[in-house]
């Protein structure tokens, strides 16, 4: 059976959080790794979330990439579409949800979508068009300093009318208390008035059922992970899904299981000092790597003579005075990228070794890791802690990943992972 859901993710954690609740709602989803070749065989599932890294791209490149990921969608047999951005519309005037949005409704000759970043159970609510972040507004809150997008314009409808030519229209709060009738209505009306992309308000969880309910015909939806929560049901009402259930199963790996951290998070440090007090654990100096001595060597040779015994893990996180100092001597983005490469090496020295269970802490660690072992797509698997699951990579030699980027997870993240993935 060909998929159902096709999705565009603008960056890869996003794309790791919307395939998890699609999970949740009982979708076989599979995350794939930037745009398959052409003649990629279409994994089994009933999701596909394609996972690039757009969001701060220049606009063409976006565009570019999110036409190809569409076109390997529509080839694989998916029959709605789904534009996944942050639930913060991390964007700037130039782009690129507006671009990518026009450019994904011309190709599937639609004229009218939505836009809902809303996520009401992590704090994102969205009421008269205005985006809070918890209890303030998207511009009062911390993404007003954000380095690459800084959001200082609460107002979506304003902000994503400098991105499109399309008129930008809002589905009021009120509409949405109405119920999906309402909303289908409103939906209707819109369309008939010309079309374009309207801003939904969505202050409840119950309020992005009700909209899914509306959404059940538009070919292409856009929003942060909060909207996809509905819409299996609405596919099981079609008579296109089975009941609930076995979503989330992934096959269970054996072999030697390694925790690797890049992350410097005071979660993180948390989750290293709680699995260091039970487990064999390393640390990599980056001083040391900078004077280019083998530390690679030398960490996995200490890693194989420990491994078959149990879990280890091996770590670069320190706290970030000591951050500092170090970028301080050897440059942040070269002491993060040297960092990051022994890391990835690492992993694959490990695997090499037999190693086929990995938790990676740390964003920009998991994709430097994921890039080295060459992996192509991840079958998603249960939630171990809010927005991480359990995976397993597609292809042969599977391997069993936990990725978690920055503050995510409990004090007993690492562990609780290695019993995730059995
Ligand atoms: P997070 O998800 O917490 O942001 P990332 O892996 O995305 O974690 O980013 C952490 C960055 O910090 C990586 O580039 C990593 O290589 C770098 N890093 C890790 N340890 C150190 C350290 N001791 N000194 C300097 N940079 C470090």
């Amino acid at each position: 059976m060909a998929p159902i859901l096709g999705c565009i993710a603008d960056d890869f954690t996003g794309a790791t959080d919307l395939a998890n609740m699609l999970v949740r709602g009982g979708m076989r989803t599979v995350q794939l790794i930037g745009v398959p070749d052409e003649n990629a065989p279409v994994p089994d599932a009933d999701a596909i979330v394609v996972a690039l890294k757009s969001r701060t791209n220049p606009v063409a490149e976006a565009v570019t990439q999110s036409r190809a990921a569409l076109q390997w969608l529509r080839d694989a047999g998916c029959r709605q579409f789904f534009f996944k951005y942050c639930s913060t519309f991390d964007s700037t005037d130039e782009g690129n949800i507006g671009p990518v949005t026009d450019a994904l409704m011309a190709d599937l000759g639609t004229d009218f979508t939505v836009a809902c970043p809303a996520f009401p159970e992590t704090g994102r609510t969205i009421f008269k068009g205005h985006l809070f972040v918890g209890d303030q507004l998207l511009s009062d809150s911390p993404m007003r300093n954000h380095p690459l997008t800084p959001m200082t314009d609460s107002n979506l409808v304003s902000v994503l009318q400098r991105q499109t030519k399309k008129p930008v229209k809002l589905i009021q709060f009120a509409t949405i208390e109405d119920g999906p009738e309402a909303i289908s209505a409103e939906i209707q009306a819109l369309k008939a008035s010309g079309g374009g992309i309207a801003v939904i308000d969505a202050v409840l969880n119950k309020h992005l059922f009700s909209i899914d309910y509306a959404l059940s015909d538009l070919t292409l939806i856009t929003g942060g992970s909060g909207i996809a929560i509905g819409l299996a049901e609405n596919y099981r009402r079609q008579g296109l899904l089975g009941e609930m259930g076995g979503a989330d199963a992934i096959p269970a790996i054996s072999g030697h299981a390694a925790v690797l951290a890049g992350s410097c998070s005071v979660a993180t440090l948390g989750q290293i000092e709680r699995f260091k007090a039970e487990h064999p654990s390393i640390g990599i100096d980056p001083l040391r790597l900078a004077d280019g001595e083998d530390v690679v060597g030398e960490v996995l040779d200490w890693a194989r003579s420990r491994i078959a015994a149990g879990p280890i893990l091996v770590y670069a996180s320190q706290p970030a005075d000591t951050v500092r100092e170090i970028q301080d001597r050897l440059g942040r983005a070269e002491a993060g990228a040297l960092i990051e490469e022994a890391l990835a090496a690492i992993a694959k020295g490990l695997v090499a070794a037999g190693t086929r269970r990995l938790v990676i802490a740390g964003g920009e660690t998991s994709g430097a890791v994921v890039s080295a072992l060459g992996v192509s797509g991840l079958r998603i698997g249960a939630q171990i802690d809010p927005g991480v699951p359990a995976t397993v990579t597609i292809g042969n030699e599977p391997i069993a990943l936990a990725l978690k980027s920055g503050n995510f997870g409990g004090l007993d993240f690492f562990a609780k992972a290695l019993a995730a993935m059995p």
